[in-house]
């Protein structure tokens, strides 16, 4: 298999890069359809209009209505095609982006995407999530290409509440290690190859970020302020994640934050806050890092606020029983799980879970008494 790196076009990050947007966007094409929802709208809507229309693009402008199903991609490709744009502009959360994604690749236009919150990993990628209408996810599909421009600002994402930047470095925080399980393994990544050097460079990078910056970065974005630790998570989270799990590879951390959407329980947490329990599940399952390491990265996710325990994502006093589902999936063809060096059972991933909310305790329990 080859070795395959895919990334946007070009990434802009900075403290009011939205006013920028009329610049950056008509390198692109001279007609945008912006696709937003009404509460973004209302946040950074006068600022993108205002640039756009100065740099004298022509500006159409459409509502999300709120998930990322294949009708609402259909949609809003239609009206690309009824206003004759030529650039797609999705401004908002992952579904906003992941549809405008859709929309773009389907109407055959540029796709630009300027994250609100620094939460997941949609951003930079090419791929698109689905959901059904009541919300349950359908699995996801890649468009062959990366957006063309990323455009993101700094200042409006520390605005936002600080769980969607705290998910984010759950997400963010699995990258490298999972990158790392699918290159000893000789895995595929998620760009139609396997991982070159440069992917697992970045995705160790974005986890150096974390560990060094992601406690200060979460007290400034408590305060809605935009430090240098601000400016290096949100580049941790949103370009060195994205281009980290999509060029590196994905493994257990990922494929058990994909199964607790099926635990009714579960249903309050973001991905990012799942993915951040599945990587100390990821821990517990392959003993490769040395015991001092995994409490470095289970007492960083306590410290941050992401979820190490049964109690902590809505599952206390789990039996055996409910979690030999997780086990299952995990353990069957085509799973994530497949990218380790060693093959996992459903046995292997039961006892897993059950040691990480052990460690997430005792790490807890340690931490008071300090
Ligand atoms: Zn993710």
């Amino acid at each position: 298999m080859n070795k395959v790196f895919i990334a946007p076009r070009r990434y802009v990050q900075g403290r009011h890069a939205l006013n920028e947007a009329g610049a950056l966007v008509g390198a692109l094409g001279k007609r945008v359809l912006t696709l937003w929802d009404s509460q973004v709208k209302a946040i950074v809507g006068e600022a993108v209009l205002a640039s756009l229309k100065a740099a004298g693009l022509a500006v159409e402008d459409a509502a999300f209505a709120g998930d990322s199903t294949r009708a609402e991609a259909a949609r809003v490709a239609r009206l690309i095609q009824a206003c004759k744009a030529d650039v797609i502009m999705g401004v908002g959360g992952g579904k906003t982006l992941d549809t405008a994604k859709a929309a773009g690749a389907a109407a055959g236009v540029k796709v630009v995407t300027c994250p609100t919150v620094a939460s997941n990993d949609s951003p930079t990628s090419s791929y698109t999530v689905w959901y059904d209408e009541q919300g349950n996810c359908l699995g996801f599909e890649s468009w062959g290409v990366n957006p063309d421009l990323v455009l993101v600002d700094t200042q409006v994402i520390a605005q936002a509440p600080v769980r969607t930047f705290v998910a984010g470095m759950g997400d963010a925080l699995a990258t490298w290690l999972e990158a790392e399980a699918c290159f000893k393994a000789r895995g595929p990544n998620l760009a139609g190859g396997t991982a070159t050097l440069a992917a697992l460079a970045l995705a160790r990078l974005c986890y150096d970020i974390l560990m060094e910056s992601g406690l200060d970065a979460k007290r400034a974005v408590e305060r809605k302020i935009v430090t240098p630790a601000v400016e290096k998570v949100v580049e941790a989270n949103v370009l060195l994640s994205g281009l980290g799990f999509e060029s590196g590879g994905c493994s257990t951390a990922h494929m058990v934050a994909n199964c607790l959407p099926s635990f009714p329980e579960c249903h309050g947490l973001m991905h990012g806050h799942e993915v951040g329990f599945g990587v100390i599940t990821q821990l517990c399952l392959d003993d490769d890092m040395p015991v001092e390491r995994v409490h470095r990265i289970v007492d960083f996710e306590i410290a941050v606020g992401l979820p190490v325990t049964f109690a902590d994502i809505g599952l206390p006093k789990v039996g055996r029983d409910r979690l030999a589902r997780i086990g299952e999936i995990c353990a069957g063809p085509g799973s994530l799980c497949e990218n380790h060096p060693f093959t996992v059972t459903a046995d292997d991933i039961v006892n897993a879970l059950i040691a990480a909310d052990a460690l997430g305790e005792e790490r807890k329990a340690a931490r008071k008494t300090l």
